[in-house]
């Protein structure tokens, strides 16, 4: 393809884009096909000859676009949201042609200058203290392995790094019970055993109590174990319950061990001075990870890690071969020294595009808007009759239930909502996901997306309420 090709096809593309953005809601939300339908219908082996962009961009709309989710439908109510915008895919669409891989500042200084910018930014925007040091990496998962690895070797004085473990350091990491399985990954890849890692109970509101994490730390040291770590959770997935971050960073310095507050999703409403109350006490963290992909507007991947001590996380992954040594290296930030990848995704130009479109003030209406949506749901579940909220609605994510009166067992509930579930999902009209709140399963409602408006939360929680009603002399 030369650039005289490229350049008309990519006009059209955009074209197919802006459209795709408007009729997005027309799609089926998720497609109706089977294990293997996409499959089978791609050859076997990869073509000997060239063949031409119309045929492939053909095969794309008759074949992937057919089998795709559509995330930014209107009608995408599971999981968390992962946003994008109109500036986040221009910025993605320059990062795609400068191509450039920006693991040091010398190999792309915009990249690595605009990264040091962005990531204060967010954090002043976020209200996070300004001891605090950021760096963009590609998923929460990653961020949450990197902090646990640097507590690891922060308190080993990064001899773990050097020799390996000893018998002494049975290292403990906790959690609550609501803490994401990213976690359970993390404990894992650390070396520190799933055994280890200690899910402390939650209170009615699926918030991680402090007394009990200071009993499980004081049991732990008494069977002679070495607590590290503790992640707490502003907004746990299943149904954004807030931890106390204050009480449980005043539990961590007591104890000398590592705070890390995974906000993933719920980190965005910190542009909020109204949600703030959230983070109280975030100054005794060690760490803390959200993730712009998710809802803030900026498309998949792009998740904000900060540190309060930049040198332990620097200590803990830096690596000198001579291939990589620059002249600069005294005086800028490395980032492939800030994580667990080599190569790094120019990631904060798409910030930086999302952060000047919206301004503060865009984001905060949308972020506010979408937590109006959310409590306009809680009450709409609150006074429809057959309905249970199974959670509080601390932000946009409303957690219910059907419970028609003629049930008696919670089991019959269970598989009634997992029935209606199935058929909304299959409907091509919503999608939502399940979870497990008191081990009663709930259906999850986000209203997070990029360009969703009540008009869109009501059509959908009618259709999902009627829906549900159906079944009722399941
Ligand atoms: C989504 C989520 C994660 C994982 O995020 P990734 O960026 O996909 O790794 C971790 N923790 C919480 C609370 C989440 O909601």
């Amino acid at each position: 393809m030369n650039t005289n090709e490229f350049r008309n096809h990519a006009h059209d593309l955009v074209d197919w884009m802006a459209d795709y953005l408007e009729q997005v809601g027309e799609y089926p939300v998720t497609p109706p096909v089977n294990p293997g339908d996409i499959k089978k219908q791609l050859p076997n082996a990869a073509p000997l000859h060239p063949e031409s962009f119309e045929s492939i961009f053909q095969d794309f709309r008759s074949i992937i676009l057919p089998g795709m989710t559509h995330w930014q439908h209107p009608g995408f109510f599971a999981y968390f949201p992962a946003n994008n915008s109109e500036p986040s895919i221009l910025a993605e669409m320059l990062t795609a042609t400068m191509g450039a891989q920006c693991m040091l500042w010398f190999t792309s200084p915009a990249a690595e200058e605009l990264e040091e910018r962005m990531m204060e930014w967010l954090r002043d925007m976020l209200g996070l203290p300004s001891g605090f040091t950021g760096v963009i990496q590609d998923t929460a998962s990653s961020s949450t392995l990197v902090s646990i690895l640097t507590a690891r070797e922060y308190r080993t004085r990064y001899e773990i790094n050097r020799r390996g473990f000893t018998p002494e350091e049975k290292f403990r990491v906790y959690t609550s019970t609501q803490g994401h399985s990213s976690v359970d990954k993390d404990v894992k890849i650390a070396g520190i055993g799933i055994e280890n890692l200690v899910k402390v109970e939650v209170n009615e509101e699926f918030a991680m109590i402090p007394a009990k994490l200071e009993e499980a730390i004081q049991k732990d040291i008494a069977d002679g174990l070495v607590p590290l770590c503790v992640v707490s959770t502003i907004g746990t997935t299943s149904s954004t319950a807030i931890d106390p971050v204050e009480e449980i960073g005043a539990i961590c310095q007591r104890y000398n061990l590592w705070h890390h507050i995974d906000a993933s999703y719920a980190g965005t409403a910190l542009i909020l001075p109204e949600m703030r109350w959230m983070s109280k006490g975030v100054e005794l963290a060690d760490s803390f990870v959200f993730n712009p992909h998710k809802w803030m507007f900026t498309n998949f991947d792009c998740s904000a890690y900060f540190v309060q001590d930049r040198q332990a996380l620097i200590n803990t992954f830096s690596i000198l071969p001579d291939y990589l040594k620059t002249p600069e290296d005294k005086q800028v930030n490395n980032y492939r020294d800030w994580g667990i990848p080599l190569g790094r995704r120019f990631r904060a130009l798409k910030l930086w595009f999302v952060i000047r479109t919206y301004g503060i003030s865009g984001l905060q209406e949308k972020i506010r808007s979408h937590i109006q949506y959310g409590q306009w749901l809680k009450e709409e579940i609150l006074t429809s009759p057959g309905v249970e909220l199974m959670a509080p609605v601390p932000l946009n994510l409303a957690c219910f239930r059907f419970s028609p009166g003629n049930l008696t067992s919670e089991k019959e509930v269970d598989a009634l909502n997992e029935k209606i579930l199935e058929q909304l999902n299959k409907s091509g009209n919503v999608f939502l996901t399940q979870t497990r709140l008191n081990d009663k399963v709930a259906l999850r409602f986000v209203a997070g997306q990029t360009h969703t408006c009540l008009d869109h939360i009501q059509k959908g929680w009618d259709f999902i309420y009627k829906t549900g009603l159906s079944f009722s002399d399941y």
